[in-house]
């Protein structure tokens, strides 16, 4: 008996009547006449009759893992749950269903972040403090009341919490995590959605920094995903209520409108005494955010825990480093480390291809760009960045031929390959289906090392791309886009939707995409970590958003870096610990130093 590990069976996936129920045919203590896995029969809580039940206790773990193996659909997953763990969950959905261990604990006055991957049950976890779900603390079949639940938590900080849940008294405003689907729920303009809103008096003065205004009688369905996150910010934020939940902050928004964001956010909860708790993968921006965090670790869709409360600091080196010390727990084979200076310059440079300089405007008195020519190196990965709507894109398309520069004929003679920040899916095609069309290498273990695996499509493979989340359609683009055979690799907000497990392996990814196949690929991202993670040298955009927009020629990153945060206003100082950047206080006595120094992140 493996006393703890945990069986999970994925009703949507399992499909007995489609497969010859290899899992129970296989599993050794079946074959030994016990009764492991078995169907669930009609009395099952949840799922179909014949679909199949793990028996816990009979089941061998992980080390066994037969079934997990036959299954055809990927339907079962085994994990051995950390010896560490020693709590009861604090819900479970049902036999053989995702497990949670412990909460986060909002406090008024306070932001609280939750950080951790995609899956591991924070809107689970958000859904009982909003009184949603009674947690069942892990009895699924024989349901605790409230008062039971109360008493579990008893002398901790969320008892309070709690039983103003049970009562009916919390309040709860929240921020969904995918923005774009905002238009296929509201028919009317900017105005007509924010007005009902509008419980606190603020929105006036919401909808002028977050610039909102320029959109405020457009039609919801015409606004871009930085417009519809900024209109769904102010939206949750104008409401009165006791705790706010904000699913993602940064998808879509430049630095700067993430710095904004994030000081709002901040002062709701400062000067209004609320409760906040985010989910935000922009570790740069979570820091400045939140003042305390809890790290959510597991397993993906199979059990997640939520650890108590840690300072930001501790909580964001601990996750980078990969150890959980209070916890004693080991969350990722290796460190992320970033380099306390800038990468030196390379020694040998094989120039892929030079630009001219060249301007583009569209229409009479619309945007204009100005380009200064340039360099794009072989073997490179060349960071961009900017504000939205400076031109990147327009930059990126002009490369690519899909437009032409005002009169220069722009032919590079090269293939570019182009993921664009907003992917679509409107195709009905299997994912497998659809990146077989591009590459014939798909399926070839060079493909699986190098895109698939890092990119983790093994689990989304046979689902069908309109059905998939922001995060998946994100990593299949990237891996469609990679998969095509050109001279130059351009990605578009790589980051936008992946959490910060999937963004480090898509980091990774993109590097040794360049570096194997001695190709250069440019990537567009507002996330200053992903940047400094991946980048070789830095293109940066300035100019006036939606007027006129200037591209810099390609240069080193410590020049770069100085260029673009001295557009900001911003600098970063160092952890002492990691090496890790974090923004500084305006007008603290680093920021003054470092802005008369000139050095605004390599300090
Ligand atoms: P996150 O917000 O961290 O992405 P969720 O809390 O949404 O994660 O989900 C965690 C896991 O719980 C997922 O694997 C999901 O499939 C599972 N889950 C969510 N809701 C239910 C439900 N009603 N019944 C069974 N499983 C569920
Ligand atoms: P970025 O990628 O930096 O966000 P873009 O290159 O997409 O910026 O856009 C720069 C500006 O040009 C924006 O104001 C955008 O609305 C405008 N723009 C982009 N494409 C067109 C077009 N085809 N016609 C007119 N204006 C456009
Ligand atoms: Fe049976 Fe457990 Fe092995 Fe699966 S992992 S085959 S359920 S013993």
């Amino acid at each position: 008996m493996a006393e703890d590990s945990i069986a999970v069976v994925d009703l949507d996936r399992c499909q007995p009547d489609r497969c010859n129920y290899e899992c129970s045919n296989y599993c050794p203590p079946n074959r030994t006449g016990k009764e492991c896995i078995t169907l669930r029969g009609e009395d099952a809580e949840d799922g179909d009759p014949d679909q199949v039940r793990i028996s816990e206790e009979i089941c061998l773990g992980e080390t066994c893992g037969i079934c997990v193996e036959k299954c055809p659909f990927d339907a079962i997953e085994i994990i051995n749950l950390p010896q560490e763990l020693e709590d009861e969950p604090t819900h479970r959905y049902g036999e053989n269903a995702f497990s949670l261990y412990g909460l986060p604990v909002p406090e008024s006055g306070k932001v609280t972040g939750l950080l951790g991957p995609n899956g591991i049950g924070k809107s689970t976890a958000v859904k009982i403090l909003a009184g949603e779900i009674t947690p069942n603390l892990g009895r699924h079949d024989d349901a605790p009341d409230w008062e039971e639940v109360i008493d579990e938590y008893r002398g901790t900080e969320l008892q309070d919490y709690l039983a103003a849940v049970r009562d009916g008294d919390v309040n709860v405003a929240r921020k969904p995590q995918y923005v774009d689907q905002i238009p296929d729920q509201f028919d009317g303009t900017t105005r007509e959605l924010l007005e009902r809103t509008d419980e606190r008096g603020v929105l006036d003065d919401l909808v002028d920094r977050l610039s909102i205004r320029p959109v405020i009688d457009q039609s919801i369905d015409s606004l871009s995903g930085g417009e519809l996150q900024r209109v769904a910010l102010a939206a949750t934020l104008a409401r009165d209520a006791d705790f706010y939940f904000v699913d993602e902050l940064t998808p879509y928004l430049d630095i700067g409108q993430r710095v904004t964001a994030a000081r709002i956010v901040r002062e709701l909860a400062e000067e209004e005494d609320k409760a906040v708790l985010v989910v935000e993968h922009d570790l740069a921006v979570l820091d400045l955010l939140a003042d305390s965090i809890h790290v959510a670790y597991g397993e993906p869709s199979v059990y997640g825990v939520v650890t108590p409360p840690k300072s930001v600091r501790n909580g964001i080196n601990e996750y980078l480093r990969g150890y959980l010390d209070n916890e004693n727990m080991r969350i990722r084979p290796e460190a992320i480390e970033f380099e306390e200076h800038a990468p030196r310059p390379a020694s040998r440079e094989e120039t892929l291809v030079s630009y001219p300089d060249m301007a583009k405007s569209y229409g009479e008195g619309e945007f204009s760009l100005s380009v200064d020519g340039g360099d794009v190196h072989r073997n490179e990965v060349l960071g961009v960045v900017g504000p939205n709507g400076i031109g990147k894109s327009t930059f990126a398309k002009l490369l690519a031929g899909d437009i032409e520069a005002d009169g220069v004929d722009l032919d590079l003679g090269m293939d570019i390959a182009y993921k664009p920040q907003y992917v679509e899916a409107d195709q009905h095609m299997r994912v497998d289906a659809f990146l077989s069309s591009i590459t014939d290498d798909f399926g070839s273990s060079y493909w699986k090392t190098e895109i698939g695996d890092p990119l983790q499509l093994d689990r989304i493979m046979e689902q069908n791309l309109t059905d998939l989340s922001g995060g998946e359609r994100q990593r299949v683009a990237i891996a469609a886009t990679l998969s095509k055979d050109a001279d130059l690799y351009l990605l578009d907000e790589p980051s936008a939707h992946l959490d910060v497990e999937q963004r480090v392996l898509a980091t990774r990814a993109i590097r040794r995409f360049a570096e194997n196949r001695e190709t250069t690929v440019m990537v567009i991202d507002h996330d200053i970590y992903m940047i400094d993670l991946l980048a070789d040298r830095l293109m940066v955009f300035d100019g006036e958003p939606a007027e006129q927009g200037h591209a810099s020629t390609p240069q080193e990153m410590r020049s770069g870096m100085n260029e673009f945060l001295a557009n900001l206003d911003v600098t970063f100082r160092r952890d002492e610990n990691l090496g890790r950047p974090r923004i500084n206080k305006p007008d603290s006595q680093l920021d003054k130093q470092q802005k008369r120094d000139g050095e605004y992140y390599y300090t």
